[in-house]
């Protein structure tokens, strides 16, 4: 099969990503390469597709050893015959493992630096046909980097062992020359195919806030994102605990994660965050290396990080499957003093010496400079971040807080009156709350027939808002929520009437809300892969079913699909297997598994329209 078709059929995208290609033209033709993308740039790809056109075994070299079973439970969704070896297997599933590994079973294994050379491994390797040794998260290879593994020097001990070389692939997200010269050097890669793509992520938008008080900033910022999952980074373990606690009380499925924490709690949470049971991970920078969860739609500082770099990586870990995410973050002068402090008694590095340190320090110093040049700018956001990676940029870019420009202050109180009053009719007609959903398709006088079963068209709130988009109506709900008049109950989803309602349904109180002005026309479009509001619609039923799909079959939601891949598919409104086929990231076994499912969904949807 020819590499197009692969992606394709097992991975149901119709075109390659800019970089992908080269490099797999590369290691197809024999050569050694090293792909440096950013996060969420498609690396995987890079391996897994030639892995599928070698003869023999791809050796996938990772750090992560907690992210590998999900790895391997997407690619075996994908149809790919996959394992993993690390420490977490039992030795009865190892054994099991090396018996299939001998039997061919396998077109790629993962594996865990440490067990290269280890037991096992080391008595059957002998045996294998390794064509291929795809060394992922690269940087950690070098002592220049933040991330550095000891065990990954010994990669190369281990392919000088095997009696034929293998093709060497390096993969990272770091860019910075000196780990990338130590990749190349300590990994002893030959000549390889380089390929640097560019460090944009046109998906993901960016803002800096500058609240008077964080707290409840947050708090406003959540409730708009209710359903979204996503991470909030803090900079101390104290500030992780505190934040955490805040939005648990406030009815937040929150986990936390820094290294204070043992090793076991650290471990279950994230998995609670993977597995979308929590959907908010408050955590200290120590959190995130390599989270592949490519469903995480926000990335919230709550304070400023120490460079531009570390704020990159951190807020890349949102959108990675190129779906719309976004980055915000929040900043007081107090982060600039707390980021100095953190600088200048860093523990770390403890094996340099005083003027080295030294030297160090005031790098960090410079960057931190920068980065709090960022936070205060009027100019791109996007552009900004670009010129640091050297990278050259229009000069606005649309997508981020300053290019968005002004919103201004507008009365909804009239609207926020019909809203909290459907809220209040239909609890009074039905007996139980609703979600969101019901109460935006009442408003705007949805023909379903489960409102019709339901009698919500009697209602006198019923079609009351049908001139305001359903995006708007929602947007305006969440904004009630966010000042305390509605609240979602966490369990169920459903929206009910606070104490505070009264004071805006009969006592005058007004409502304000921040909408954003007109756009100037020079400016691009925010994304041109914005869904309008029916698409959104359907895109939060797709949503549901897919969050139904994972949790019976225990796997991580963006296992089944990803966010890009519902916003395809609530675009396509795909009618038959074949439109269905058409969705990007729509392959071919999981198309037999999920079509119909998925298609039924759809249709119900499209028949009540
Ligand atoms: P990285 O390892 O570089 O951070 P991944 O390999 O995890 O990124 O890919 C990020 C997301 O992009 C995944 O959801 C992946 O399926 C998707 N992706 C990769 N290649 C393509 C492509 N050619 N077309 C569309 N989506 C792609
Ligand atoms: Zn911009």
């Amino acid at each position: 099969m020819e590499k197009r078709e692969i992606l394709e059929r097992y991975f149901g995208y119709g075109e390659f990503r800019p970089g992908q290609e080269a490099l797999i033209d590369g290691v197809l033709a024999g050569r050694d390469v090293f792909g440096i993308m950013p996060t969420g740039g498609g690396k995987s790809i890079c391996y897994q597709v030639p892995a599928l056109m070698l003869p023999g075994i791809t050796l996938v070299v990772s750090p992560l050893i907690s992210l590998m079973r999900d790895q391997v439970l997407a690619l075996k969704a994908a149809g790919v015959p996959a394992a993993y070896i690390n420490s977490t297997l039992s030795g009865t599933q190892m054994q099991a493992v090396y018996r299939n590994l001998l039997a061919g079973k396998y077109k790629i294994v993962y594996i865990a630096p440490e067990r290269l050379d280890y037991g096992g491994f080391g008595t059957v390797v002998s045996q294998l046909h390794i064509s291929f040794v795809a060394v992922d998260e690269a940087h950690c290879i070098s002592q220049w980097g933040q991330d550095f593994r000891p065990s990954y020097l010994r990669i190369v001990d281990f392919i000088d062992t095997l009696p034929n070389r293998p093709v060497v692939g390096a993969f990272t997200a770091t860019a910075t020359k000196q780990v990338r010269e130590d990749v190349e050097r300590i990994l002893k890669l030959r000549e390889p195919v380089r390929m640097v793509t560019g460090f944009d992520r046109p998906n993901l938008s960016f803002e800096v806030i500058h609240p008077e008080r964080k707290d409840p900033e947050l708090l406003r910022i959540l409730a708009h994102r209710r359903s979204k999952s996503g991470i909030i980074y803090c900079a101390t373990r104290k500030k992780v605990e505190s934040v955490c606690e805040m939005l648990r009380q406030s009815g937040y499925e929150a986990t936390r994660y820094h290294a204070g924490l043992d090793e076991e709690e650290r471990a279950s949470n994230q998995e609670d965050f993977i597995h979308d049971r929590k959907k908010v991970m408050v955590a200290t920078n120590a959190f995130g290396m390599g989270i592949d969860k490519s469903n995480v739609s926000f990335v919230i500082h709550y304070n400023m990080p120490k460079s531009i770099e570390a704020y990159y990586q951190e807020a890349g870990r949102a959108g990675r499957d190129g779906a719309d995410a976004e980055c915000i973050l929040l900043y007081n002068s107090s982060d600039v003093t707390t980021a100095k402090f953190l600088i200048n008694n860093s523990s770390e590095n403890e094996e340099l010496d005083p003027e080295e340190r030294e030297i160090i320090r005031q790098q960090d110093l410079e960057r931190l400079a920068i980065m709090v040049d960022y936070c205060k700018t009027k100019a791109c956001l996007r552009g900004c971040i670009l010129d640091y990676f050297g990278q050259k940029h229009p000069e606005a870019c649309g997508n981020c807080g300053n290019c968005k420009g002004e919103f201004e202050s507008v009365d909804i109180t009239r609207e926020a009156q019909m809203i909290l009053s459907c809220v209040k009719r239909i609890h009074d007609k039905l007996g139980y709350h609703v979600g969101i959903a019901v109460i935006v398709r009442v408003l705007h006088g949805s023909k379903e027939k489960k409102l019709l079963q339901l009698g919500l068209d009697e209602l006198s709130t019923y079609g009351l808002m049908k001139t305001t988009g359903r995006a708007e109506i929602r947007a305006m709900a969440d904004h009630l929520e966010g000042l305390g008049y509605l609240l979602t109950e966490s369990e169920h989803q459903t929206l009910r009437l606070t104490p505070k309602a009264p004071q805006v349904l009969y006592r005058g109180q007004t409502v304000q809300m921040l909408v954003q002005k007109e756009q100037e026309a020079h400016v691009r479009p925010a994304a041109a892969n914005k869904l309008s509001a029916d698409e959104v619609d359907l895109y939060d039923l797709l949503r549901e079913l897919r969050a139904e799909l994972a949790k019976e079959a225990n796997i991580p939601a963006y296992v089944v699909f990803s966010n890009a891949t519902l916003q395809d598919m609530a675009r396509k409104k795909p009618r038959t297997m074949m439109d269905f086929r058409r969705v990007s990231g729509v392959g071919e076994l999981k198309a037999a598994w999920y079509g119909k499912v998925f298609l039924e969904r759809i249709k119900e949807y499209l028949d009540s329209q």
